[in-house]
């Protein structure tokens, strides 16, 4: 009699569990749907491709404002204002950025002094450039190769829409957690963190090998139509791919392609860029001022070498 009031109550408790698995896993199922619903649906230029991104634009330039004001006030005495590599940074950016499907963004283009090849943009068109990439990028033409890639990064909204997959994946992975037993305090606090979630940008997240093929691509039409040889392009992922067989892998490889199938496809691409560039030589963006010509020196950047090499 006793063990038969034990048995059911185990088997009570487990129905208990299995319930409270399954209203979790639809308040789960529910919070994706909403999430992908709540996206919204847009087009990228130049690919055409159809993407949802986390955030409104007017979101996205408010939350990649903040992030950017932290990330360069941490590294304040790092950051070059004036000189020929400040200077040419800015004028490379603007002159791309006036020829980019631009929404509106407020772009910044700051240079960084330190040895990390390395650059990145936030969204709403907050862009970084490390001292280390300029002798890499060795003139205007390789620099135009950098900071077309990011401002092509931040036109196609890749920050949102990278946001909209973690939190996608998130959501999947607390379904599969809540399927294998109780939520643990950890898993709790994310739960919260995702229904915050939007509320913050975090911290720099890495695109996915489509975005930056989609950002090479898009970036070779808009330095091409700024009247930059995209051409040069080539030329500066050879470099990079032999610097990253040095003692220090620059993290812009690394985190990036292949460099063999990244020329491979800028190969393949080039074609409809330098229809792009002929236009562009031919017609208005004539009146800009030709690519400067000047060498990248990082090594005249002031404490070039000595920061730190983890930025
Ligand atoms: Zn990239």
């Amino acid at each position: 009699m006793q063990r038969q009031v034990r048995a059911v109550a185990v088997q009570e408790r487990g129905y208990a569990e299995i319930a409270s698995v399954g209203l979790l896993l639809a308040i789960l199922v529910g919070f994706a749907l909403f999430l992908y619903c709540r996206a919204e649906e847009q087009t990228v230029p130049i690919t055409g491709r159809t993407q949802r991104v986390a955030l409104s634009e007017e979101d996205q330039a408010t939350l990649g404002a903040e992030a950017y004001r932290d990330i360069l006030a941490e590294s304040a005495t790092e950051i070059v204002r004036t000189g020929p590599e400040a200077t040419l940074v800015r004028r490379v950016g603007e002159r791309i950025a006036e020829v980019a499907d631009d929404p509106g963004f407020a772009w910044e283009f700051t240079l960084i002094a330190s040895p990390t090849k390395n650059a990145w943009c936030l969204p709403g068109g907050k862009v970084a450039i490390y001292s280390g990439i300029l002798e890499v990028a060795q003139d205007e033409e390789g620099l135009a190769v950098v900071m077309a890639h990011e401002i092509a990064h931040a036109i196609a909204q890749h920050g949102a829409e990278r946001m909209l997959q973690e939190q996608l994946t998130q959501v999947g992975l607390l379904a599969v957690s809540a399927t294998l037993g109780g939520l643990d305090p950890a898993t709790r606090g994310t739960v919260l963190a995702l229904f915050g979630a939007g509320a913050q940008l975090g911290v720099l997240l890495p695109f996915s090998r489509d975005m930056e093929s989609e950002a090479d691509r898009i970036g070779l039409i808009y330095m091409a139509r700024a009247g930059y040889n995209p051409e040069a392009a080539i030329g500066f992922w050879e470099r990079m791919a032999a610097a990253r067989d040095g003692p220090e892998p620059p993290e812009y490889a690394s985190t990036h392609p292949s460099n063999e199938s990244r020329i491979a496809d800028i190969r393949k691409w080039l074609p409809e860029a330098m229809e792009e560039y002929r236009k562009a030589t031919e017609t208005g963006t004539t009146m800009l001022p030709p690519p400067a010509g000047l060498l990248l020196q990082p090594a005249r950047v002031p404490h070039a070498a000595a920061a730190s090499a983890s930025g």
